[in-house]
């Protein structure tokens, strides 16, 4: 009988194994492709989100030659639904470990059971599935250094071709989603095509430099696949697979980023609640600000206008192409909560609705690590001098010029701290707070936690 392939975080045809998995098991019947848009997770996905899948999904689409089928409402309606009208046994899928997608997996899993279809669970959309990794006590990794590794010990598997001459069938579709345009926000071309070209340019152009450049935000030095990886446009095994074949430092610190994006989902895997809840409770406890005035500071951080220029050139870079480089994204998130007293999961929701690669393991627990509530938790904490680390990240001041025009016309590393120019650049804002005396309100806030 015909099988079931449900596509998730998975839009690729290439190093899918769970893909292969049911194509050999249609044999001549089939399979049929299929994209559930539940309707929970795409309204909180945020506008260039779902941008990008609608046009991974037409890239997709495309690839299976126009057999993708899309059906609107409930995973554990609608994928039951269709079985029952195509006669199909089986419902292929790459395993989803996050709470979401592994209790929506289950609920599906015991609604095909009562039409006497099975749900098969290949592979995940990471190298190792989360929960792989343990300690030989058989308990889960807390740090990041013993856990990666832990990881690279593990090792992984060879990628998987795409199926040859599979037999596509086609059900009634409901459609691609109906998203709106932005115009004004320039996101990345979708699909696994420009998937594995935007890394085939990265191995030959950027890999070599990438240990030296990879804090550099005025340099086009990283390599912009997070979107990809995210909605599974491209496979962590196939990225490492070609790692594997490069020596030097370039590859090494490359391999690492992508053990920093396992560890979360492992430690989400493990701890849930981790998403929203500090895992440090006590440091999770410091004092935070409410009410009016810290909306007001909220609003000024979200549309880049705090008068600290790193942490503006960010907030706009985020705002006008859906992305912003990791180092600012710890600047900015740093002044969010250690310069305005914010909750770190105030902006962590504010990121997630405007990142394209916007991920809940990776983002909150990018937060949490800035915040000091996170894995690693340490008897300090850390507050970062927006100035201090513009100057030392963007030397020259491109990236600032580059994405907050009225500093355009200031040159050089003075574009960090406009307020000591002899005449203020016009309709950019002063300070909205002082560092100095901020840093020492949360070094107060922290020792009264601590002492507690
Ligand atoms: P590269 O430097 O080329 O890295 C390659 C890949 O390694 C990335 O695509 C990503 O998959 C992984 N990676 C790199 N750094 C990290 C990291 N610190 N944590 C986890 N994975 C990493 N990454 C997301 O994918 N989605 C998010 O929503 C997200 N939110 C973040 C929020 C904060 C506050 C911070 C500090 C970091 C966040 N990151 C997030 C991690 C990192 O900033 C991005 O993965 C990176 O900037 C993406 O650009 P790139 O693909 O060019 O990265």
């Amino acid at each position: 009988s015909p099988t079931v392939f449900w596509f998730r975080r998975d839009l690729r045809l290439s190093d899918n194994p769970a893909l292969l998995a049911a194509v050999s098991a249609a044999g001549d019947d089939g399979v049929q492709p299929v994209f559930v848009l539940d309707p929970v997770p795409f309204r909180a996905s945020g506008g260039p989100r779902t941008s990008h899948l609608a046009r991974s999904l037409r890239a997709l689409d495309e690839s299976l030659g126009g057999h993708l089928v899309i059906r609107h409402g409930k995973p554990e309606e609608e994928i039951p639904r269709l079985v029952a009208e195509i006669g199909a046994e089986e419902v292929h899928i790459a395993a989803d470990y996050g709470p979401y997608g592994a209790a929506r997996d289950q609920r599906v899993e015991k609604a095909l059971a009562s039409h006497g279809a099975t749900l098969h669970r290949t592979g995940s959309p990471y190298a190792i599935a989360p929960g792989r990794i343990r300690k030989p006590d058989d308990t889960p990794y807390r740090v990041f250094t013993p856990f990666s590794r832990a990881w690279r010990e593990h090792g992984w598997r060879a990628p998987v071709a795409a199926p040859k001459n599979a037999n596509w069938r086609k059900a009634k579709s409901g459609g691609l989603p109906d998203v709106p345009d932005l115009p004004d926000v320039d996101l990345p071309e979708a699909g696994e095509d420009a998937a594995r070209k935007r890394f085939a340019d990265f191995l030959d152009d950027g890999l070599a430099g990438y240990a030296d450049e990879r804090n550099r935000p005025d340099r086009d030095g990283t390599s912009r696949i997070s979107v990809n990886l995210k909605y599974g446009e491209l496979h962590p095994r196939t990225i490492l697979a070609e790692l594997a074949k490069r020596r030097g430092s370039g590859a090494d610190t490359f391999r690492n980023e992508i053990c920093w994006r396992e560890f979360y989902a492992d430690v989400v895997f493990h701890r849930p609640s981790s998403l929203w809840e500090s895992l440090d409770q006590r440091v999770g406890s410091i004092h935070t600000d409410s009410g009016k005035s810290a909306d007001a500071k909220f609003e000024a951080w979200a549309a880049g206008r705090t008068g600290f220029p790193i942490v503006d050139a960010g907030m706009r870079q985020l705002l006008e192409i859906g992305w912003m480089h990791n180092r600012v994204r710890m600047i900015t998130a740093s002044f969010l909560v250690k310069d305005l007293h914010l909750p770190w999961q105030r902006g962590a929701a504010h990121f997630l609705d405007h990142l394209v690669d916007g991920d809940y393991a990776s983002n909150n627990h990018g937060w949490q690590w800035v915040a000091g509530t996170g894995t690693d938790a340490a008897p300090y904490i850390r507050v970062f001098n927006p100035v201090t680390q513009g100057k030392k990240f963007d030397p020259e001041g491109g990236y600032v010029r580059r994405w907050v025009p009225e500093l355009a016309d200031v040159s050089g590393a003075a574009v960090h701290e406009p307020w000591t120019l002899e005449t203020q650049p016009e309709g950019y804002p002063e300070p909205i707070v002082d560092h100095a005396a901020e840093r020492q309100e949360t070094l107060r806030r922290f020792e009264a936690v601590r002492g507690a």
